[in-house]
């Protein structure tokens, strides 16, 4: 027998009807490139949005049609992810920091035949032009006055396009499975990917965030999502945000420099921001430096790449902000893990507190996880056992846009191959020990460099660490640890010393290269493709 309930489609136009409706007074605040800081409310930005929504259908966007976005975080972005997928299209955000040529065949794959950017971009753009096949309108994101001078004939006004459109608009009865927005991975390997979300994948996801064990968020929170609007949309902040009322602030460009975002914290009175361990390191090193305290922060959400415990510890000592540890990936919207503090976690014994912190959390409702070893066997949450990470939920990609088959990143039951290695313990808290391709195998037997890299930052004269697998002719591969030093430096031999005790004695690194930098991938996190090719002949000691 059925149940006798309404069937109403959770799409994100009901997410709009219900904000503007509620909260049309909230505030949204904006960095942007030609308005300095730019204030207005909600219910601003969905008229706006109506208004886009009619400029869209003009520039003949129909039904899943996939509109481009070169764009960081600010408030046109916002409309366009609202305009998009609220009237039938598909917001199909573009990672501006991918090669030229990645991001030209990104939108040859999508065929989008629309493409806002901002300013920024429009040189970037214009080299890409005569290669784009599909794009048939650019929309550079500024005002009239602002437009920058292009020799690209298809190059339109945003703000004119508004001003010009209709202020009502008919919003569409959509299906909840309908797509509304796309997102591509940046894989190290191979083309990029396309991840489909659905309306309700999305809905269901900014429910699952705005929980209490999850981003426990509220309409008296304001929220800086430093993760950009074009990596899986910006981890569903402008879709939570918007579900309770929270007042939203947007970094703009300036998402890597930690004097903004400071000064935008304070000046808003951000209590929530989340990002990746790199921002945040930047901002600490900003904090001490400028011996600035930040007065209304609270919390922040770190993921994306692991956190190290000593950041998490260094803020909440430094700054009394609690740092939350989550995982998640493009494929899975992005949430699927999140660590907050059991009960009874103040009376646990020191060394137990820092265990469950530096994990990456317990699966939020909607995701199961399990991991598995080589034969597809599950593995035991005894905290010791790991193997490879696999998920399932509604919020989970089921295949990739435009590709048939869907056997290499799911197995026969359906559950989605992470790429991940993990433990998890028997309450739940998930481990990520590693990527599967960066786990060092010596002798037969794995090393996290996770576990090895946490161990290197706890040290006072470390600001940066990666660990990577170098070939060694009796053990396969021997971890190699690179550092960027702090002041003072460590020496090589106080550093190997550091390890002693806190890991086995094989796990400890056969060798150190000082750096000046770590290179980062297009999302910000350490490229240990990069380090690996760079060091793929780097002589170990006694490997002679
Ligand atoms: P992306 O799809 O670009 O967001 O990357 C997802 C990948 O980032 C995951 O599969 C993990 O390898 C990594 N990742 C995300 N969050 C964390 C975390 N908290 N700790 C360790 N790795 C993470």
């Amino acid at each position: 027998m059925q149940g006798l309930m309404m069937t109403q489609a959770l799409t994100i136009g009901s997410l709009m009807a219900h904000a503007q409706r509620l909260h049309p007074h909230q505030q949204i605040v904006s960095v942007t490139a030609d308005h300095g800081v730019f204030r207005y409310a909600y219910r601003d930005c969905f008229a706006r949005s109506a208004r886009l929504a009619n400029a869209l259908a003009r520039l003949g966007m129909d039904r899943g049609d996939r509109v481009a976005t070169l764009a960081w975080n600010d408030h046109r972005h916002m409309e366009l992810y609202y305009a998009v997928s609220c009237s039938g299209g598909i917001c199909h955000t573009v990672n501006p920091r991918l090669f030229p040529e990645q991001i030209r065949w990104i939108l040859d794959h999508a065929e989008a035949r629309l493409l806002f950017i901002d300013a920024m971009f429009l040189p970037l753009v214009e080299k890409l032009a005569p290669a784009l096949q599909h794009i048939e309108h650019i929309v550079v994101m500024s005002g009239a006055q602002a437009m920058p001078a292009t020799a690209l004939p298809n190059v339109l006004c945003y703000e004119t396009l508004l001003e010009e459109a209709d202020a009502h608009f008919d919003w569409p009865t959509l299906d909840a499975d309908d797509a509304a927005a796309l997102c591509y991975t940046s894989g190290t390997t191979g083309n990029p990917k396309g991840v489909l979300y659905s309306h309700r994948a999305l809905l269901l996801h900014a429910y699952a965030c705005t929980m209490p064990d999850v981003m426990n968020l509220a309409r008296h929170d304001v929220v800086l999502p430093v993760v950009p609007m074009f990596h899986v949309n910006a981890w569903g902040v402008p879709y939570a945000a918007i579900l309770v009322g929270a007042k939203l602030v947007l970094p703009g460009p300036k998402m890597g420099d930690g004097e903004t975002l400071a000064g935008l914290m304070d000046d808003e009175g951000v209590t929530l921001a989340l990002g990746v361990p790199t921002v945040w390191q930047g901002l600490l090193e900003y904090l001490r430096k400028s011996s600035r305290k930040l007065r209304t922060l609270r919390r922040t959400i770190v993921g994306g790449s692991a956190c190290p415990l000593s950041m998490m510890q260094a803020f909440e000592r430094e700054q009394n902000v609690w740092v939350h540890h989550a995982w998640g990936m493009t494929e899975l919207s992005p949430l699927g893990t999140f660590n907050a503090p059991p009960p009874g976690y103040d009376a646990l014994p020191e060394d137990e507190q820092a265990r469950l912190r530096a994990s990456q959390g317990r699966p939020v409702f909607g995701i199961e996880l399990k991991i598995v070893d080589d034969d597809n066997t599950q593995l035991p949450w005894d905290g010791k056992a790991f193997g490879a990470l696999k998920v399932r939920g509604p919020w989970v990609c089921s295949g990739y846009y435009r590709e048939t088959d869907n056997t290499a990143s799911h197995d026969a039951d359906g559950w989605f191959d992470t790429g991940d290695v993990a433990s998890i313990d028997a309450d739940g808290y998930m481990t990520i020990t590693d990527r599967t391709k960066d786990v060092i195998k010596s002798g037969g037997e794995w090393i996290s460099s996770i576990a090895l890299e946490n161990i290197a930052l706890s040290h006072p004269g470390v600001r940066a660490a990666a660990v990577i697998g170098v070939q060694h002719k009796k053990w396969d591969e021997r971890p190699l640890l690179l550092i960027v030093p702090g002041e003072p430096a460590p020496t090589r031999d106080a550093m190997l010393a550091h390890f002693e005790g806190r890991v086995a004695k094989w796990w400890i690194p056969d060798d150190v290269v000082f750096v000046d930098e770590l290179p980062l991938t297009a999302t910000g996190k350490i490229s240990k493709l990069t380090l690996r090719q760079r060091y793929a002949d780097h002589a170990l000691p006694g490997d002679g």
